[in-house]
């Protein structure tokens, strides 16, 4: 018996407009690691059983068995595909800067394990390989799965490859650092990280929907983000404003980004870290004012 926990799922964008409970146009994220006592907080527990043989991938011989034609390595990366990886030097130096980054903006240490990513040439060749190794698993365009410590990612070539891949991999990298992450911030972060690095300040696709928001005075509540634990309750607009708040506290007043920082510097020590909204409370005198400030004058 495995456990999933609903609360590292994710849907994700589809084609065209964003349909992120779509069966074709969304990836997936599940933890299969046991509970600590203060994850549980967060997370909702789903009883999944699933065959042994769905997990006796990505290791010796299997992988030439599964006709994997090419194999790099960057980072805490290691990577397989079913096509020539010629061409994805850009994704690769990435995927390389993305661990740089997350400890650089999160103060959070280098994965401590190897991640591996396996990478299908099509839509076709993906959806045959889950339904041959992850039958029990549905389908999402992209996939990061951990259990017993190996961190998984998997996704295809469609248009949003290198957005999916970045996506997964900031959360294979997070997972391989810290002992959990609450719903709303794994998401968050994420959604910031899934973009290309030059993007990330001014350019997410989120930030045009934000200014809208605030224009009509509706500011995201982080408390309410933080209630969430289950997939089906992260929609567009959750997925926006958990981007939001994160890159608030990245771009924002210092000591926003400082309470993050130390917020998960307790994560990753083992420590209760309560809830980040009451720390962000306690540190700043006006969070939701210095929220709106930041959105309303953040420009190059
Ligand atoms: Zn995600």
């Amino acid at each position: 018996m495995l456990q999933t926990r609903s609360r590292f799922s994710r849907p994700k964008k589809g084609p065209g407009l964003i349909c992120r409970n779509g069966p074709e146009g969304a990836s997936h994220k599940l933890n299969l690691v046991p509970f600590s006592a203060f994850r549980s907080r967060y997370s909702l527990a789903l009883a999944l059983l699933l065959s042994t043989t769905a997990w006796h991938i990505g290791g010796g011989t299997s992988h030439a068995a599964e006709g994997w034609v090419d194999f790099r390595e960057a980072g805490a990366f290691r990577c397989w595909a079913d096509f020539p990886l010629d061409g994805l030097d850009g994704m690769f130096v990435h995927l390389n800067q993305l661990q740089a980054d997350l400890v650089r903006t999160l103060g959070i240490r280098p994965a401590g394990e190897p991640i591996e990513l396996y990478l299908l040439r099509d839509y076709w060749s993906y959806r045959k390989y889950l339904s041959r190794h992850l039958p029990q698993i549905p389908y999402r365009r992209a996939l990061y799965i951990k259990k017993n410590g190996r961190g998984r990612v998997f996704a295809y070539r469609s248009r949003q490859f290198e957005i999916d891949v970045r996506h997964e991999c900031t959360h294979a990298l997070l997972h391989a650092a810290l002992p959990m992450v609450p719903l709303w911030l794994d998401e968050g972060l994420a959604e910031y990280f899934e973009v290309a690095p030059q993007k990330r300040a001014f350019d997410n696709p989120h930030l045009k929907s934000l200014r809208w928001s605030l224009c009509l005075a509706v500011v995201p509540q982080l408390q309410k983000l933080e209630k969430k634990s289950d997939l089906s309750e992260m929609g567009r607009t959750e997925y926006r404003d958990a981007w939001a708040w994160v890159h608030f506290m990245i771009h924002g007043p210092t000591e926003a980004h400082r309470e993050l920082v130390r917020f998960l510097i307790d994560i990753q020590g083992n420590t209760p870290p309560g809830l980040l909204s009451e720390r962000l409370d306690r540190r700043l005198p006006d969070v939701r004012g210095a929220f709106t400030a930041h959105f309303k004058t953040w420009k190059r």
